[in-house]
């Protein structure tokens, strides 16, 4: 299989060195020459599959770099520190209403579930090269935690992971910062979010500072990622009934990581009727698919951190296919964009969206009431992201006999300060609990980045 830029100018890639390059040199982002379709039949055999088995048969058609045996032994590994053994739990919460667990795993957010298997892949593929690597990452707090959890058994990187310094919550710090590996190592940036997001950019603007070093970034547009999570998508909807129905899916929704997995299911012949995002007030992608407002907005902090982003990268693979694979239409597109701050789609490929995407924006009011509401008529606890996404399922879902997925993004102790807030109560689970109790290691650094580089050259194996 091998890979191309949206933007259409970077080299075609293997999906080996698509996954150890992340960004396309272009700017674009990579995606598959040709998406694979499933047949009806294959589609049932899944139905009988094992999670594990599944991932293996849908990830091998888009991976012809890495040998069956391999590629085997690394899903395995990738899922043996989930919490539950169908490593996606579904839940029937209503009349054709279902809500799907993705954060079973070590850091209690979906974001374990790529990023598990691609700590691995990319070990795999340094380890085979004989490389070593440096992955850097800025974090404001969720995405930091599932990466050092993804890659703390790498043996030939080492990871440096930026938060501002007393600006995330104790539990995503100590979750950062709790991990013994000495490849790991956890900055704390005396500034914002911004100020670690600009060193980790200029930093990969300036590679020549690690010396003959792989640099790899950490952020969700590597297509690996989106890979491992489009399983789940075929997974639970074969389990509510696929191939024989169609199902649709809600996705609390921020870079577009999430939901665009879903949407590779679709193209590889999954009957998914809407896909519906679910965005809390920084709302760029209900913008654009209810209103063409294509244009940048101020961050708003909210109570769904973790979907608290101004702009969403994946977004780009969405147009890519919806422009019929228009690399001078994405490059046009961009360029107005990076240039006003807006761009404005065309009304075909918006028309074509519109049949499949829907969208809604829940703000924090909102995801209070949902929150007591749910737990009122349930008897659980959800987290705030996936309150979200119970309320777009209910505003946008238009067809009550097929079943809805809802996806649950978040162990909702990992918002714990927000639901009590929504006067509830919630004990912490113990691997939480234990967290308060363990000795923490991190570097507080000035954001300055000379200073984080030789940081970063003195620790470095
Ligand atoms: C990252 C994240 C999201 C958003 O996912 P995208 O792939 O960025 O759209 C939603 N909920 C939680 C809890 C997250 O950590």
């Amino acid at each position: 299989m091998r890979y191309v830029s949206t933007r259409g100018v970077a080299p075609v890639l293997s999906f080996e060195d698509t996954v150890l390059t992340g960004l396309a040199s272009d700017g674009g982002l990579y995606v598959p020459e040709i998406i694979p379709k499933l047949s009806h039949k294959e589609f049932i055999e899944l139905s009988k599959c094992s999670y594990i088995e599944s991932a293996y048969r849908i990830m091998r058609l888009f991976i012809d770099d890495v040998d069956d045996m391999s590629l085997k032994l690394l899903i395995k590994k990738s899922y043996t520190r989930f919490c539950n053994d169908s490593i996606v739990p579904i839940k029937q919460i209503g009349n054709n209403q279902f809500l799907l667990d993705l954060f079973t795993g070590p850091t209690f957010a979906f974001k374990d579930i790529a990023l598990q298997f691609m700590g691995n892949l990319i070990d795999y593929f340094l380890k085979k090269r004989g490389e070593k690597a440096v992955i850097m990452g800025a974090t404001s707090g969720d995405t930091g935690s599932a990466a050092i959890a993804g890659f703390c058994d790498c043996n030939n990187l080492d990871m440096f992971i930026l938060h501002p310094n007393k600006m995330v919550s104790e539990i995503q710090r100590r979750q950062m910062t709790t991990v013994k590996q000495d490849n790991i190592h956890n900055i704390a940036l005396k500034g914002n979010f911004d100020d670690a997001q600009a060193i980790v950019k200029d930093s990969f603007n300036n590679r020549g500072f690690i010396k003959g070093r792989r640099l790899i970034a950490i952020n969700s547009i590597n297509w690996a990622r989106i890979l491992a999570q489009t399983v789940y998508y075929i997974v639970s909807a074969l389990a509510v009934g696929a191939p024989f129905r169609n199902v649709s899916f809600t996705v609390p929704s921020a870079n577009f990581g999430n939901i665009f997995a879903g949407y590779i299911a679709y193209k590889m012949g999954l009957p998914i009727r809407q896909l519906i995002i679910a965005t809390n007030v920084n709302n760029i992608l209900h913008r654009i698919i209810e209103y063409n407002d294509f244009s940048i907005r101020n961050l708003v902090n909210t109570i769904a951190p973790a979907m608290d982003i101004v702009v969403s990268s994946n977004f780009e693979r969405l147009l890519f296919y919806a422009y019929n694979k228009d690399s001078n239409a994405i490059n046009n597109l961009i360029y107005n964009f990076n240039n006003k701050n807006y761009t404005i789609l065309d009304e075909k490929p918006l028309k074509k969206l519109r049949t499949l995407f829907y969208s809604t924006s829940v703000n924090d009011n909102t995801i209070l009431s949902i929150l007591s509401q749910f737990y009122n008529r349930n008897g659980f606890i959800v987290d705030p992201h996936t309150a979200i996404g119970l309320m777009a399922a209910e505003r946008c879902n238009n067809f009550p006999e097929i079943p809805m997925i809802t996806l649950a993004t978040a162990h909702p102790a990992k918002f714990y300060d927000t639901i009590l807030k929504s006067g509830l109560f919630l004990k912490l689970p113990s691997l939480l609990n234990e967290l308060l109790l363990k000795e923490e290691q991190y570097s507080i650094l000035p954001a300055d980045i000379s200073k984080v580089h030789s940081y970063i050259l003195s620790v470095c194996h």
